[in-house]
């Protein structure tokens, strides 16, 4: 099985051909990644309109580049999967516009795939693993629980209440001049810094269940950092490495707690291998895959983060949902719609434990 899968929920156009033989690992034939970083850059930010013209005029060089990659050409597809939400609905409908061009073009079957189930399928590209297996999902615009249940089924334990940690790493690489992405800034400012001289909060740890709150350490580092160029005039190298350094062991710090407590959620129900699997552009962090890693090694779970370039955006991830939904017969029509929002899950924790 061949599968086509196309990406442009937010600012990278993607484009990766994923193929699979009877039982053998899946094979990433080829991957392409092309970013906007340097569009939205004098913006602070991702700019929706300019998103999704760069989508709009990209996406068919970056179809082209990756079946050459992979050697192969449309005609040796058995299907074409794409993003069709969440995101920058610009840049999903370029996606989907494309992607049915393509479909009616070839004569393929069409599958629209949930931007987050691709993240959270992508343990599966790289690992063989079972279902069901727990999920930290936490990227840019996302911070959730999952217990993946089957490619189509999936349970939120929780998540965060306001802000994503990577929209709190970029904010706070803004408000202490650091260039964006922040959480790579942040995390090599940290590397050098001292995370106990300045408190950070760790907001909802006295809360019982999984859910997170991130809004307030971003308040809390203003407020400091305003305070320092109050009192000083102005920030030292010194002092911008322990807030990030400080910043940083807060956010890891509640990502681990809540990871325990959505462990022992998932595992009071557990197959015999228990697994925690993380993806999203903040699992690039390495202080917080370590901190998750002895989180699970202290519960008796596997801990699988996939590589780096396969946890922030990408195409393959979307590919290999993809596959999975066309195994189970899930393909899509030409009204196959682009979603701004999208809720991978559809159950509540009470359905946790109880007749599944
Ligand atoms: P979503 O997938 O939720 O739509 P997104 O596409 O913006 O959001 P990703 O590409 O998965 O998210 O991740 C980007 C985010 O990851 C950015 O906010 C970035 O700052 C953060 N990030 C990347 N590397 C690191 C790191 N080393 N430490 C912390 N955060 C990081
Ligand atoms: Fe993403």
């Amino acid at each position: 099985l061949t599968i086509l899968g196309l990406e442009s929920s937010c600012d990278d156009t993607a484009a990766a051909v994923v193929r699979q033989r009877g039982t053998q690992p899946a094979e990433i034939m080829s991957s392409i990644v092309l970013g906007q970083t340097e569009l939205h850059a004098a913006f602070g930010g991702v700019v929706p309109e300019i998103a999704a013209r760069a989508h709009a005029e990209k996406i068919d060089i970056c179809v082209k580049q990756a079946l050459s990659q992979a050697g192969l050409s449309l005609s040796d597809m058995d299907a074409i999967a794409v993003t069709a939400g969440p995101g920058l609905i610009g840049g999903v409908l370029a996606g989907v516009m494309c992607a049915k061009g393509l479909s009616v073009g070839a004569g393929l079957p069409l599958i629209g795939v949930n931007h987050l189930a691709g993240h959270a399928l992508t343990p599966r590209l790289t690992e063989r693993i079972d279902y069901p297996y727990l999920m930290l999902l936490v990227s840019g615009g996302h911070c959730q629980f999952l217990l993946v249940r089957g490619v189509d089924d999936f349970t939120r334990l929780g998540g965060t209440i306001d802000d994503a940690p990577g929209e709190a790493f970029d904010k706070t690489a803004r408000l202490l001049g650091l260039p964006q992405p922040g959480g790579p800034s942040v995390e090599a400012e940290a590397r050098n810094g001292d995370p106990a001289r300045y408190a950070f909060p760790r907001p909802l740890l006295d809360r019982e269940g999984c859910d997170m709150s991130f809004s307030g350490l971003k308040t809390a580092l203003l407020r400091t950092r305003d305070r320092i160029v109050d009192e000083k005039g102005g920030l030292t190298s010194v002092d911008r490495a322990d807030l990030c350094a400080g910043f940083q062991m807060a956010v890891a710090d509640v990502l681990a707690e809540k990871t325990r407590r959505a462990l022992r959620l998932y595992l009071a129900d557990a197959p015999a291998v228990a697994v925690l699997s993380v993806a999203g552009g903040v699992a690039a962090n390495s202080l917080i895959r370590s901190k998750l890693e002895s989180v699970a090694a202290e519960m008796g779970a596997l801990f699988i983060a996939p590589p780096l370039s396969l946890c922030t955006d990408n195409a393959a991830m979307i590919a290999y949902a993809g596959m999975e939904k066309y195994r189970a017969g899930l393909c899509d029509d030409l009204t196959l719609a682009a979603r701004p929002r999208w809720p991978l899950d559809r159950s509540s924790p009470a359905l946790l434990g109880s007749g599944k």
